[in-house]
C-alpha cells in the first residue's frame, strides 16, 4: 500500500472534518440541532469515528422545511428565469468537479468504497448529472390543446397545460452512492424551481453537507437547498411534515412502503426507488469467461451494495460449470482493502450491522444446502470487510435467491430453455433491473419484452445514462429518476381554460 498517497487522500477531507461536530445546513447557514444531540460517522475500513453530525428530530426538520418554504416563495428564487437556474446549476456542477478530490475522499472515508469509484460515480458522473438536468430548466413545457367546449355564440375557449414546480421537496437518500443519489434528486428538483430539504443516510452525511455549501457558492439563494442529518426519526418527521409537497426516496422496500402510505395520507407526491434482486441471463452462445467477467462486475461493484446488483445469475446448461468456476476464480482474485489504496477492488461494507446481516444471509444459505464456491467469510479481522462470495446449487425456494442481500454475494443457477430462464428471472418480488447476455439479436429481442424489470441491459449490467429513466416495477419502486421522467416527478401539471 502506498501510505503517502493514502495520507494525502485522507488529508483532503480535513477542510470539513477539522471543524468539530457538524451542524445542519438550514437557510444558508450552519444551525445546531435543537435537541443538542450528535451522532458519530465511522470510517468502515478502520471502524473509527471520523466525524460527528447533528442527530436531528422533528424540531430541526420544521426549521428546514420553513426555510425551504420561504425560499420557494421568495423573489430571489421564484423570480429567476429558467436560464438563470440553468446557469446556477452549471456553476454547481463546475464546483463539484473543482472540489472533486475532496468530495471523493469524503465519500471514500464514509462509505469505504474505492476512491476511483467515488470519483467516477459520485463526483464526476454526479456533476455530469447536474449539468444534464440544468439543460432541462429551459425546456420545461406544457401543451396547447384542441378544445371542444361548446359555449354561447361569440365565446371561444383556449385550453392549455402548464408545468409548475411541485413545491418543497424532501430528498431522502441511502448510503451506497450518497452524493450521486442526492444529486439525482436535488438537481431535477432545483431545475424545476422547487426547493429541497435533503436528508442523507446517517452513515454518510458528509458529502451532502459539503454539497450545500457548494450550492451557496454557486449562487443558490439561502433556503433553496437545506440539509438535515440524522436517522429514521428525522426522515419520518420530514415525510410527515405538511409543508413538504413531494418526497423523493431511495432506500429499502420496507421503508419506501411506509413512506408511500404516509405520503398518501396527506396526498403528498412521492417517488420510490427501492430494493432489487436482479437476474443476469447468460445464453449459451456467449463466451463463458467473458460472461463471467460481466457477472463479476454486475455483482461485486461497490461491494455488491448496489440496488441493481446482479445477484441471481442464470446460465444456460452448456456453460454452467465454466461460468461457476470462472466466477469463483474472479471472486478469489479480488483485492480487499482500504478504498484509499489504489489497488483495492473491494472495500468494506458500510457498517458492523450490515456485515452481520450479510453474514447471516450467507450462513442461512449454507444451512439450506447452497454450495459455497468462493468466499463466505469476513474479509479481514478489522474493518467491515466481506469476501466476494459465490454460491452454486441454489434454487428459487432458498432465502438467498429470494431476498436482497445488498452485499457481494451471488447465486449461480442453470437453465435449459429460454422460456425457463424468463420464468426463473421473473420469479421475484422485485423488478428493478435485469440483463441478458447473448449475441443472438433475434433471441434478445424476444427475451427483453418478457422481463419484468424497470431497466433491461443487454451484454452489460449496472450501466446508467442521465437520459435513460431509472426505477423499478413490482416491489422495486414507484416512479422514475433520471431523464425527462425526473422533470415530470418534480412538477405539477396545471390545466388552464380561458374563455374569450
Ligand atoms: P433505508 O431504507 O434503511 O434508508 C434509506 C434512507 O431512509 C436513509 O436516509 C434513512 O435514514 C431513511 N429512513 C429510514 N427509515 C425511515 C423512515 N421510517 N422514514 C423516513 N426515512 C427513513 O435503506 P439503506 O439501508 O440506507 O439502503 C439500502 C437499501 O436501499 C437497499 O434496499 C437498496 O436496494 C436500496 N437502494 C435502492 C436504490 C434504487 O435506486 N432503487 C438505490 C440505492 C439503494
Amino acid at each position: 500500500m502506498n501510505l503517502s498517497s493514502l495520507n494525502q487522500d485522507r488529508l483532503r477531507t480535513l477542510s470539513l472534518l477539522d471543524r468539530g461536530p457538524l451542524a445542519n445546513w438550514i437557510g444558508g447557514e450552519s444551525v445546531a440541532p435543537v435537541g443538542g444531540r450528535y451522532s458519530p460517522v465511522r470510517d468502515p475500513a478502520i471502524e473509527l469515528v471520523v466525524a460527528e453530525v447533528a442527530d436531528s428530530d422533528a424540531a430541526d426538520v420544521a426549521l428546514a422545511v420553513a426555510a425551504a418554504q420561504r425560499a420557494f416563495q421568495s423573489a430571489e428564487w421564484a423570480g429567476l428565469r429558467p436560464a438563470d437556474r440553468e446557469r446556477m446549476l452549471c456553476r454547481l456542477a463546475d464546483l463539484i468537479e473543482a472540489h472533486g478530490d475532496e468530495l471523493a475522499a469524503l465519500e471514500t472515508l464514509e462509505t469505504g468504497k474505492p476512491l476511483s469509484i467515488a470519483r467516477a460515480i459520485d463526483v464526476d458522473a454526479g456533476a455530469e448529472h447536474v449539468r444534464y438536468m440544468a439543460g432541462w430548466a429551459t425546456k420545461i413545457e406544457g401543451s396547447t390543446l384542441a378544445s371542444s367546449i361548446g359555449g354561447p355564440p361569440g365565446v371561444a375557449y383556449q385550453t392549455s397545460t402548464w408545468r409548475e414546480p411541485v413545491g418543497v421537496v424532501a430528498a431522502i437518500v441511502p448510503w451506497n452512492f450518497p452524493l450521486a443519489i442526492a444529486l439525482w434528486k436535488v438537481a431535477p428538483a432545483l431545475t424545476c424551481g422547487c426547493t429541497v430539504v435533503l436528508k442523507p443516510a446517517q452513515e454518510t452525511p458528509l458529502t451532502a453537507l459539503r454539497l450545500a455549501e457548494l450550492a451557496q457558492l454557486a449562487g443558490l439563494p439561502a433556503g433553496v437547498l437545506n440539509v438535515v442529518t440524522g436517522g429514521p426519526a428525522a426522515g419520518a418527521a420530514l415525510v410527515a411534515h405538511t409543508g413538504v409537497r413531494k418526497i423523493s426516496f431511495t432506500g429499502s422496500t420496507a421503508v419506501g412502503r411506509s413512506i408511500g402510505h404516509s405520503a398518501l395520507d396527506r396526498m403528498a407526491r412521492f417517488s420510490l426507488e427501492l430494493g432489487g434482486k436482479s437476474p443476469l441471463i447468460i445464453l449459451d452462445d456467449m463466451d463463458p469467461w467473458r460472461a463471467a467477467q460481466g457477472a463479476a462486475m454486475g455483482i461485486f461493484f461497490n461491494q455488491g451494495q448496489v440496488c441493481t446488483a446482479g445477484s441471481r445469475v442464470y446460465v444456460q446448461r452448456r456453460h454452467y460449470g465454466a461460468v461457476v468456476e470462472a466466477l469463483g476464480t474472479l471472486a478469489g482474485q479480488m483485492k480487499l482493502g482500504s478504498g484509499f489504496d489504489p489497488e483495492t477492488q473491494i472495500g468494506p461494507l458500510i457498517s458492523a450491522r450490515h456485515l452481520q446481516r450479510v453474514q447471516a444471509h450467507v450462513a442461512q444459505a449454507c444451512e439450506e444446502g447452497a454450495q459455497l464456491v468462493a468466499g463466505g467469510q469476513r474479509g479481514r479481522d478489522s474493518g467491515f470487510f466481506m469476501q466476494p462470495t459465490v454460491f452454486a446449487n441454489t434454487h428459487a425456494g432458498m432465502h438467498i435467491v429470494r431476498e436482497e442481500v445488498f452485499g457481494p454475494v451471488v447465486c449461480v443457477m442453470p437453465f435449459d430453455t429460454v422460456d425457463e430462464a424468463v420464468s426463473l428471472a421473473n420469479a421475484s418480488d422485485y423488478g428493478l433491473a435485469a440483463s441478458v447476455w447473448s449475441n443472438d439479436l433475434s433471441l434478445v429481442h424476444r427475451v427483453v419484452p418478457r422481463l419484468q424489470a424497470g431497466i433491461v441491459w443487454v451484454n452489460t449490467h449496472n450501466m446508467l445514462d442521465n437520459n435513460l429513466p431509472f426505477g423499478g416495477v413490482k416491489q422495486s419502486g414507484y416512479g422514475r429518476d433520471l431523464g425527462r421522467s425526473a422533470i415530470e416527478q418534480f412538477t405539477e401539471l396545471k390545466s388552464v381554460c380561458i374563455a374569450y
